[in-house]
């Protein structure tokens, strides 16, 4: 009998230890937008602080079992509440004095996405995205039809003032040379071995009112196929949608076999030569996680449940230990 029971025993820890070993892996990796950052070490351990705690959260989403679609609306929501970037709360303002916000997310399970452009007075345009994407049968509003969908939702507008801060102001009074950076994006890949991802911005500093960039272009600034992998991009967003960037990341992946990394690489070279500069953060099916930039800096952080966790803002940073 107490043979038995040890054979059990020892057949329930091997099957166990076999679980967990076969279990998927699961990561997330977020960026704050590729731009001209400083070495002001107190202004860059506030963002890296940020995108830390966005990373940590996002992380513990896929950890508890929680979908990738999850993971990146929680990590994105967590960047557009914080003043220092370019997304919800600290947009930068456009030639007119206000903000006009961009965001999209896609299920890489089901090619689903939702998009918002435009939005002026509503805090997590991500969440507007992914109301799009699950609530309705569309995928891409704009103007007007935002308004509706707060109403139909019944979400709460704030007033477009709330969502700008003093240094965004002080930065258009002076008509300052359009610093673009700040962008948000995340991409996740869950348990279960879906791939989500998601950007969101409020694009260029001093832009045309009704301008669009990148970010809410389902195939440009965002990107999810379970089969391949998630993008999210960062950049001057004209290049970007004229590149199919997200998209051709995800297609030199399932036809050029081109590992991650390199794809992202090949993408912003072609950008580059075309004069724009840019980034991007992406994982495969396999949990490789890759990112680039050919601007000074992108904040970017990482974990996964293979033991990676980095956050930086420059490359060289990845040489610390
Ligand atoms: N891609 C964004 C846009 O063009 C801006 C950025 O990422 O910095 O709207």
């Amino acid at each position: 009998m107490k043979r038995c029971l040890f054979i059990l025993i020892l057949i329930g820890m091997v099957l166990n230890a076999y679980l967990s070993f076969a279990e998927q892996p699961f990561a997330i990796i977020v960026h704050g937008g590729a731009g001209s950052y400083g070495n002001d070490s107190v202004v860059n351990q506030k963002i890296k602080d940020v995108i830390s705690f966005a990373v940590e959260q996002g992380y513990a989403v896929l950890e508890k079992g929680g979908s990738a679609i999850d993971a990146v609306e929680t990590a994105i929501r967590i960047l557009e509440d914080s003043p220092l970037f370019n997304a919800g709360k600290g947009s930068v303002l456009n030639e007119e004095g206000f903000v006009e916000m961009d965001a999209s997310i896609m299920d890489g399970k089901t090619l689903k996405a939702g998009a918002v452009a435009g939005v002026r007075d509503f805090p997590n345009p991500i969440t507007l995205a992914r109301l799009v994407m699950e609530k309705t049968p569309h995928l891409l509003f704009a103007g007007e039809g935002i308004e509706r969908l707060i109403d139909k939702f019944n979400l709460k507008r704030v007033s477009p003032k709330s969502l700008i801060t003093p240094e965004r102001l002080e930065e258009f009074k002076k008509q300052k040379e359009s610093q673009r950076k700040g962008t948000v994006g995340a991409v996740a890949i869950d348990k279960n071995g879906n791939i989500a991802a998601g950007t969101s911005t409020c694009g260029m500093a001093n832009k045309m009112v009704g301008r669009v960039g990148d970010s809410p272009i389902i195939g440009a600034g965002t990107y999810a196929k379970n089969s391949t992998c998630g993008v999210s991009c960062t950049g001057h967003g004209e290049f970007f949608i004229r590149q199919s960037a997200a998209f051709q990341v995800s297609s030199l992946v399932e036809l050029g076999k081109f590992p991650l990394q390199k794809a992202v690489e090949f993408v912003l070279s072609e950008i580059k030569n075309m004069g724009a500069t840019g980034g991007m953060i992406a994982i495969d099916k396999d949990c490789n996680i890759a990112f680039d930039y050919t601007t000074m800096g992108m904040p970017c952080g990482f974990k996964s449940s293979k033991g990676d966790f980095k956050v930086i803002i420059f490359k060289e940073e990845l040489l610390n230990k």
